[in-house]
């Protein structure tokens, strides 16, 4: 029997801790790979020291591992990986689909966070400015696995966007689609909070003549006022000795139904559970989730 080629990752940010809705984000994308006997890799999107909190990095791993998560090969690190997002900002300025833009947050302002294309033609040079990529008059669109049909005009709903920022850091946006496609990833398990960026990384990988990878988006865990968990709110992170309870909340927020004692259970035999019963059509077809409504 042979088992469908499958490599699934989980690309945290270490700019906080492991969180409840990072953890969810982490169990579904390795129940995801693991499920179908697939490559499971770790990726740290360290692309934005500015904003890191020392220590976030290795605490982030450890709570991993206390987890009972165990990922294939090497932690990637994009902050290793500069050269290769360098050579293509080059290769987008080069042909033109890329240029610089020179505008101030002040003059950003008022166009509904959409860039208005001050300065598409306007040839600024390269040096201090940011570089945005022009985008068609188009829609990009793709079936989410749980979101369903998505859809977004890269023009009217997003505009130019930056790929890398005036002072030199790399975007999200771009590093995301090229270390995807280096590190062969056929299915992106993520939070919601990153549907709306994925037609924007359709048309990177379109341009950039990339596979396009399968998307599942679960739902993202939101505080009760709203507010999405961790990163700029500086959720504390996960007790350790709790690990399988936290694994059997995060299966329930998954829509999985781990069997009553469960949570009694080591966090490795709780992923064995959670692998071996794995159903992704069980998520909730939902954006969020409030924290204080799971069990
Ligand atoms: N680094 C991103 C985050 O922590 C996730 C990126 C992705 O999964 O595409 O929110
Ligand atoms: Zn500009």
């Amino acid at each position: 029997m042979t088992t469908p080629p499958y490599i699934g990752r989980f690309a945290p940010t270490p700019s906080g801790y492991l969180h409840f809705g990072s953890l969810v984000a982490a169990l579904a994308s390795y129940l995801d790979a693991r499920s179908v006997g697939g490559q499971w890799l770790l990726r740290m999107e360290d692309l934005d020291p500015p904003r890191e909190i020392p220590g976030a990095r290795d605490e982030i791993l450890r709570s991993l591992e206390a987890c009972g998560f165990e990922w294939d090969g090497a932690v990637l690190l994009q902050s290793e990986r500069h050269n290769a997002y360098q050579e293509v900002v080059q290769h987008l300025l080069a042909q033109g689909l890329a240029y610089a833009c020179t505008c101030s947050r002040k003059q950003l302002e008022g166009h509904g966070g959409i860039y208005p294309g001050t300065c598409r033609n306007a040839n600024h040079a390269v040096a201090g400015a940011a570089i945005r990529i022009r985008v068609p008059e188009l829609e990009y669109h793709f079936t989410d696995r749980v979101q369903g049909f998505y859809r977004q005009h890269l023009a009217r709903d997003v505009g130019d966007f930056v790929i890398r920022r005036r002072d030199g850091l790399y975007a999200y946006q771009l590093a995301v689609v090229l270390d995807d496609a280096w590190q062969g990833m056929t299915d992106i398990v993520r939070g919601a909070d990153l549907l709306d960026s994925t037609p924007r990384q359709l048309y990177l990988q379109e341009l950039l003549g990339l596979p396009q990878p399968r998307y599942l988006h679960v739902p993202l865990i939101v505080q009760a006022d709203g507010n999405k968990l961790g990163k700029s709110f500086r959720s504390p992170a996960l007790p350790a000795a709790a690990a399988a309870a936290q694994l059997c909340r995060a299966l329930r927020a998954l829509g999985q139904q781990p069997p009553a004692g469960l949570d009694q259970a080591t966090a490795q035999e709780t992923l064995v559970w959670g692998t071996s019963h794995w159903q992704a059509e069980r998520i909730p077809r939902q954006l969020h989730l409030a924290e204080q409504q799971l069990r």
